[in-house]
């Protein structure tokens, strides 16, 4: 705390001279103009009262920490306790302002808080003013109150054209905004009408692609069916012809005989698996829930697979299922699934193994994995796989069989039986098919 200046308030003069102080006091600790008027205009309220109670005395000082112009009147006799009209208005003209009466006297304390703590220098240069100077007669300060209110209508006046410039400005303000937003809500609008159009035209588009689905699925379904008689009797009569107790044929009529036989077997594989694709896609393919028997599903799997045989060098392992797993599913189909990866891996594998791991995947889960050590599915067609017709051209690809449409058939059948199927697969080192179901599906009604 710095001590600024000291003064006495006993006669009617004193109260122009605090008014004065006041003003260069708060000059001083660097209050703008606005703020020395307040301060004056505070302490010539409070002097007046403090004057009819007997007089008082003055300390006004600068308080560091937050800095901070402090004003003390200390009074000589007592103050009424009730706020007064005075003090009232002197607290609306500083930051703080309170009053405590101890033994017959009072004391006010108000504060103004400062922009910076004030320069000492200045300080110095008014105490040493002050106790040169003496203060101004009242008409002096009655000219320098009068200097500040007009300073004040001058001020108010400027305060209310800037208050009615920018009234205007915002009116403008706010019709532009309003022209804006019936502007935004016009577009909003059409752009509303433009979705609601596209959807619409989606949802049509949506429903003749399920009709062409469908049509297609039924063509597929009634031609592959229209075909299998044909080619079950072009099998049929080409081993009869080639059959020891027909008619000896020349060796070029076997070769030939034989690729008729080859060739209708061949398109047969094709029309079985479309048509099974075909009844999968039209949903004609209702699964028949039991409890499976996974010792036996897995051996009879051991068993076909062991007919079609695998290359020289590779290995098929099918490991036994984990003791006690309970799964319920479509038997034929889940056995479908399982053969199609396993004929897959068996076909691209050229040495290592193909192996099948039946476990448990959580509390309702069950998975079969189908690892193989294969030639593998570069990263980017390992979606297009199970595409219907997809298969990748390579040299292996090349020498084996095949329709395409295993994938895509063991996927949808996955699908049904509430699961599905992922692939994970490394070019040259082999593939991973995971295909997951639960083990009692929801679609069960027992
Ligand atoms: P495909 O009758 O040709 O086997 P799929 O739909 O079963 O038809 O498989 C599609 C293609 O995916 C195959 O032609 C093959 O290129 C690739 N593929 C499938 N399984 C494997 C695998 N285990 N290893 C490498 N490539 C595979």
């Amino acid at each position: 705390m710095t001590e600024v200046l000291r003064s006495a308030l006993r006669v009617e003069p004193d109260v122009f001279a605090l008014r004065q102080r006041g003003r260069e006091v708060a000059a001083a600790v660097g209050l703008d103009g606005q703020d020395q008027v307040r301060i004056a205009t505070a302490l010539s309220e409070l002097g007046r009262e403090l004057l009819a109670a007997g007089g008082a005395d003055v300390l006004m000082s600068v308080l560091d920490g937050p800095p901070a112009l402090a004003i003390e009147l200390r009074s000589i006799g007592p103050l009424p306790d009730a706020a007064t009209p005075a003090r009232a208005a002197a607290a609306r003209l500083v930051d703080t302002l309170a009053v405590a009466h101890a033994d017959g006297a009072a004391v006010v304390r108000l504060a103004r808080r400062l922009p910076a703590l004030p320069d000492p220098a200045a300080l110095a240069a008014l105490r040493a003013t002050v106790a040169t100077t003496v203060p101004a007669t009242p008409l002096d300060e009655l000219a320098a109150q009068n200097e500040s209110l007009i300073a004040a209508l001058d001020e108010v006046r400027r305060q209310r054209n800037d208050l009615t410039r920018l009234n205007a400005e915002l009116q403008e303000t706010n019709q532009g905004v309003l022209v804006l937003y019936g502007q935004l809500s016009a577009e909003l609008e059409e752009t509303n009408r433009g979705v609601v159009a596209l959807y619409a035209e989606l949802d049509d588009k949506t429903a003749q692609l399920r009709a062409a689905s469908a049509a297609k699925s039924r063509f597929l379904a009634n031609i592959s069916h229209e075909l299998r008689a044909p080619l079950t009797a072009v099998i049929g009569l080409s081993r009869m012809l080639t059959d020891h107790a027909s008619d000896p044929l020349s060796a070029d009529q076997v070769t030939q005989v034989t690729l008729i036989h080859d060739s209708a077997r061949s398109l047969l594989v094709l029309v079985n698996d479309l048509l099974d694709l075909a009844k999968a896609e039209a949903g004609h393919l209702e699964p028949t829930w039991s409890d499976i028997d996974l010792v036996l599903l897995l051996g009879q799997l051991r068993g076909t697979l062991r007919a079609i045989g695998t290359r020289p060098g590779v290995e098929l392992v099918i490991e036994d299922p984990p003791a006690g797993l309970a799964v319920r599913s479509d038997e034929a189909l889940l056995g479908q699934v399982l053969r199609n990866l396993l004929t897959n891996g068996v076909k691209f594998t050229e040495r290592g193994e193909v192996r099948l791991i039946c476990a448990a995947d959580g509390p309702d889960g069950v998975t079969f994995t189908v690892a193989d050590t294969g030639i593998g599915i570069p990263a980017d067609q390992q979606d297009r796989i199970f595409e219907d017709f997809y298969q990748i051209r390579g040299e292996l690809q090349a020498t084996v069989t095949g329709t395409g449409l295993g994938l895509p058939y063991a996927r949808r059948l996955a699908g049904i039986l509430g699961g599905g199927i992922t692939v994970a697969s490394t070019s040259g080192a082999g593939s991973t098919f995971t295909v997951r179901l639960p083990r009692s599906p929801a679609a069960d009604p027992t």
